[in-house]
């Protein structure tokens, strides 16, 4: 496995956004809908500069880097979000993004699909 910095290096967090199919209006930095909360306006700010998020809204406090991300997004362990990451950023260096699955469960699940195919 890729070290954690190496890879924080390569994989910005716009990268990990669009991978979770997040479409971004505003740069370097603006609001999404939460995407560990509910809301009806958008209280999750990314900052593609620093490749960090914060989200304002009440009660979720949800914040962090790339890793922190995936980690709350698949609902996983620091320690695997370092290696849903690494493969991330090996599938954005091959351009071989597969489609916008919300899950990590149902990528793997495409991925066999494909295979048995
Ligand atoms: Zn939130």
């Amino acid at each position: 496995m890729k070290d954690k910095n190496t890879i924080k290096q390569r994989l910005s967090l716009e990268c990990v956004l669009r991978y979770y199919g997040y479409i971004l209006f505003n740069y370097p930095d603006g609001f999404l809908h939460c995407p560990f909360h509910m809301e009806n306006t958008p209280s999750f700010h990314y900052d593609l500069v620093k490749n960090s998020f914060f989200c304002h809204g009440q009660g979720c406090g949800a914040n962090g880097d790339i890793f922190n991300f995936i980690q709350l997004k698949e609902g996983c362990s620091f320690f695997e979000a370092i290696s849903i990451a690494e493969r991330i950023l090996e599938e954005y260096e091959t351009k071989v993004f597969l489609p916008r699955l919300k899950t990590e469960n149902q990528r793997k699940d495409h991925r066999n699909k494909q295979k048995r195919a």
